[in-house]
């Protein structure tokens, strides 16, 4: 049974009230800023199909006049807070007053010509397919990071979209098939199609990579500690298992090193608690520095810090004695006295591996007698000798 063409503009206007209504399902309420902006599209472009079919019905007389201008300007609205919902996901727009000036100049540009049925569709048409192209574009500049894949596809519909647009309006300046926006002509229904498949496909898309990436945000909260910027407890303890089957499988040392600030319950007392968080901070921004990219620093908890890295002892200690001068210097930089921390290590055996929690308990039991032995050093313990080897001095300070 053929469609005509009233009966698609239904469906899809249930269509789009459908998809709004559901978008708060979609992304959890409340329903987020862009999400916001997403419903209002779908609810104009619902709203302006509706206006459509009823212009259609009062085909020569003034109601047509008002209704039809009344279905551009529901268009270019929805237009509109298809831009607002791409800005509040990939920020601020450079284009949005060109956006927004074309938005206004369809619907008047449609309404000068309202007499000129080719005219009018042909202007409005060309100012649709301006604002389209102009939203492709933003997807292909995105002023934060947002998923590629995302993008590409919302500016593969726009460039749909576009092209569609300028054929349309090619056609209904030479008057080719138009008498009517609402005629059952093939190229009507194929443009309607297009224009609701490549609209939603956008909006919807924005949408789920703009879940997507708050809930890795969350994810990646969840993993961080918040004073220091570091690795939470949590996340070192993700990252143990690929790191530990890493080292097994590509016979590399691995080291577990456990470090406590010296005498930090003084620091808060002599120079206060925020002065106590600053000195957490700089140590945080040091081993930040200082560790690469396959390795991990992370807060354990107060003022004691664990590390997981591929290295041997000598390795360690090269780290170990770089940290604490580099720490030394830029304590008595910035906070105006100087910082010293006590280490205990323990390595990981390609031979007898053990469990992260048993290096753990070795690298912690090698920092009692580094803090025991004057503080200030590195004790490092080997796996299979539990009694720690003899203490590695930091850098010696002034
Ligand atoms: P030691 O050399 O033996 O490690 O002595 P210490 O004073 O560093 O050790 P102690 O365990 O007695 O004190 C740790 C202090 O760390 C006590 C606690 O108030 C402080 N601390 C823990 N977490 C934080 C924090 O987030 N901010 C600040 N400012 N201080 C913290
Ligand atoms: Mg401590
Ligand atoms: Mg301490």
């Amino acid at each position: 049974m053929p469609l005509d063409f009233a009966s698609m503009a239904v469906l899809i206007a249930i269509n789009l009230v459908v998809i709004g209504m559901a978008l708060p399902l979609v992304m959890g309420s409340p329903v987020s800023t862009a999400a916001q902006h997403a419903q209002k599209y779908f609810v104009l472009q619902a709203f302006g199909w509706g206006l459509i079919l009823a212009a259609a019905r009062l085909r020569g007389s003034s109601g047509d006049w008002a209704l039809s201008f009344a279905a551009t300007g529901a268009a270019s609205a929805a237009q509109w807070q298809m831009a607002q919902a791409l800005q509040s996901w990939l920020g601020p727009r450079p284009l949005r007053h060109w956006v927004a000036s074309w938005c206004v100049l369809g619907p008047v540009g449609f309404a000068l010509l309202i007499d000129s049925i080719p005219l009018r569709m042909a202007w409005y048409s060309a100012c649709h397919a301006i604002v389209i192209a102009s939203l492709g574009w933003m997807c292909l500049h995105p002023q934060r990071p947002a998923a590629a894949s995302w993008r590409y596809l919302m500016a593969a519909c726009a460039v749909v979209m576009g092209l569609s647009l300028t054929t349309r309006s090619y056609l209904a300046s030479q008057a080719l098939f138009l008498e009517g926006f609402t005629q059952d002509s093939l190229p009507n229904h194929i443009f309607a199609i297009i224009a609701q498949v490549c609209g939603s496909l956008t909006l919807v898309s924005m949408l789920v990579a703009w879940r997507d990436e708050t809930n890795q945000k969350l994810r990646d909260l969840a993993m961080t500690d918040q004073l220091t910027g570091l690795a939470n407890r949590r996340a070192l303890l993700q990252a143990v298992p690929p790191m530990q089957a890493l080292a097994q499988r590509q016979h590399l040392p691995l080291a577990v090193v456990l470090m406590d600030l010296d005498h930090f319950k003084a620091v808060n007392d002599q120079h206060g608690h925020t002065v106590g968080d600053e000195a957490l901070q700089l140590l945080g921004q040091v081993l930040q520095a200082q560790m690469r990219a396959d390795e991990i620093a992370s807060r354990w908890g107060g003022e004691e810090f664990c590390l997981l890295m591929y290295a041997d002892h000598a390795a360690v200690e090269r780290f170990y004695q770089h940290l604490s001068t580099t720490l030394h210097a830029q304590s008595l930089q910035k906070l105006g006295f100087a910082l010293h921390l006590s280490a205990g290590c323990a390595l990981h055996s390609t031979e007898a591996p053990r469990p992260f929690t048993a290096l753990l308990q070795q690298a912690d039991n090698a920092l009692y007698p580094a803090k025991n032995q004057g503080r200030n050093q590195l004790v490092l313990a080997t796996a299979t000798s539990p009694p720690p080897m003899a203490p590695v001095p930091a850098v010696a300070h002034p």
